[in-house]
């Protein structure tokens, strides 16, 4: 039975997450469509070592790719390493990766690789470089906030790497990353101007209003491919602006019942969510 914070959060999250299955997850993809996003889908999970529910995450991953080509769902889906493997054994979770994009390239599909807290950052970054040998459409996210991102830009750009890059939402310490807001969004910056200088297809994944006019900018200067990603149920105004200026829209959007991580994640962002939340207990 869960307890009352978590039952009042899930009113307050449920305008983050699609719902609890895959089914309420490809609804709502057909909604972004209709507004012209493409839908980013992704199965709530992670930090699990529990082979079986390793395996029942994959399973879901591969049947929700059938279910995006059947239904002519415009899109990609979005995992975490942690939830296909990471957590138990490095090996692993590039086997189930590699199903993954298997079934992804069977079904017209791209597959984006999730960056966790930094003990997975090293690993992730090997795994995704093995499998985007022979897959080329795959992606990765990388985090302004951690110190070592800008080379492992770099080095990844160098081999033609699909990248998304965000802030970084886990907390972490001073020796790996940037602990001040004006230091992490001075990285982003930095960041997006070495991806305009780049071949394109990259993403940029921010809500910030500054980061967004710095990326339209340097679009203009560098008129390269590239597309504008958000979180479900966030900054929904800025979405259809910017696909009504022409640009590429993508909306990430979680389902399941592991909600709780994720949503704790989106109200420690901003203070004015756990308002939402405590409003929450009176509505
Ligand atoms: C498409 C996408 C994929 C992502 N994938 C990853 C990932 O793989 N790994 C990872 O670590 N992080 C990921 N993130 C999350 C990211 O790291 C940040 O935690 C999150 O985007 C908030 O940072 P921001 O860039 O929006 O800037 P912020 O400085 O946090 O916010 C800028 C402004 O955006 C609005 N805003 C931001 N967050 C919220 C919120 N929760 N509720 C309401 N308004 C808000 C506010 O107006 C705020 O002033 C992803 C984000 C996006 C958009």
């Amino acid at each position: 039975m869960p307890g009352i914070t978590e039952r009042l959060l899930y009113r307050v999250a449920k305008r983050w997450i699609a719902g609890y299955n895959l089914e309420d997850a490809i609804l709502n993809a057909q909604h972004t469509n209709e507004k012209k996003m493409a839908a980013i889908l992704n199965r709530l999970g992670e930090h699990t070592p529990d082979r079986k529910l390793i395996e029942e995450y994959v399973e879901e991953y591969l049947r929700l790719l059938d279910r995006m080509q059947e239904t002519k769902v415009i899109g990609a889906i979005s995992v975490k390493p942690s939830q296909l493997g990471l957590t138990a054994e490095k090996l692993l979770f590039s086997q189930n990766l590699g199903r993954i994009i298997d079934k992804a390239s069977e079904t017209g599909r791209s597959v984006w690789v999730d960056m966790e807290n930094s003990p997975y950052t090293e690993n992730t970054i090997q795994v995704y470089r093995e499998h985007f040998d022979s897959c080329k459409d795959l992606g990765l996210c990388l985090q302004a906030n951690l110190r070592r991102t800008r080379a492992d830009m770099e080095s990844l750009l160098e081999i033609g790497a699909r990248l998304r890059l965000v802030k970084g939402a886990y907390p972490e310490n001073a020796d790996v990353a940037f602990k001040k807001k004006s230091e992490v969004d001075r990285n982003y910056l930095d960041l997006l101007k070495v991806l305009f200088g780049s071949d394109g297809r990259f993403v940029v994944g921010t809500h910030d209003d500054k980061l967004i006019a710095q990326a339209k900018a340097l679009s203009k200067e560098h008129p390269v491919d590239f597309e504008f990603e958000f979180l479900k149920g966030i900054r929904d105004d800025v979405k259809v602006n910017l696909v009504n200026e022409g640009y590429k829209v993508g909306e990430y959007i979680p389902y399941g019942p592991e909600w709780y991580n994720y949503s704790k994640r989106r109200l420690r962002e901003r203070k004015r969510n756990i308002l939402l939340l405590m409003r929450s207990v009176t509505g």
